[in-house]
């Protein structure tokens, strides 16, 4: 492989197909209620999986199944929702509450909550970028 195809290589790994996330929480507790779990990258839709996922890490536990969405897949909701769509343990709440949404989840199909003060933005791979670069030049 040649040095420019290298440089390009690393360059789409860099930047690749991800996503960035830009808004801010409203505090309406959808994703609270309405949670999609993972459990080897995989969303989950057997109780086996949700039980290993469980085990792996415990604060996880404190999701119960409700229900199954279109796709077969379990939707969970939090034991520490208040009737507020308040976080009762919000201080200490576990890294998958801090971290959420991430940007990583939408690459596994995530999707946010209807009404969800986030939006997730697609960002341009490397080989979109030079043919937007190239039309607008030739334009
Ligand atoms: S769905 Fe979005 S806006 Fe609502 S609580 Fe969760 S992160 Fe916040
Ligand atoms: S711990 Fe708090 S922030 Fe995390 S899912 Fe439960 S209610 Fe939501």
């Amino acid at each position: 492989m040649g040095l420019l195809e290298e440089i390009k290589k690393r360059i789409l790994r860099l930047i690749g197909r991800g996503f960035m996330v830009r808004g801010h929480c409203i505090r309406c507790g959808a994703c609270c209620r309405e949670m999609t779990l993972y459990f080897s990258g995989e969303k989950i839709r057997t109780e086996e999986d949700f039980k290993k996922l469980c085990e792996a890490w415990s604060y996880y536990s404190m999701f119960s199944i409700t229900r199954r969405d279109p796709a077969g897949f379990f939707v969970f909701t939090c034991a520490n929702i208040d009737d507020s769509s308040l976080c009762k343990i919000y201080k200490t709440r576990p890294p998958i509450c801090r971290k959420y949404p991430d940007p990583y989840s939408f690459e596994q199909g995530h999707r946010l909550p209807e009404g969800c003060g986030y939006e997730a933005i697609a960002l341009k791979s490397f080989e979109e970028f030079l043919h937007d670069e190239e039309k607008h030049i030739e334009s």
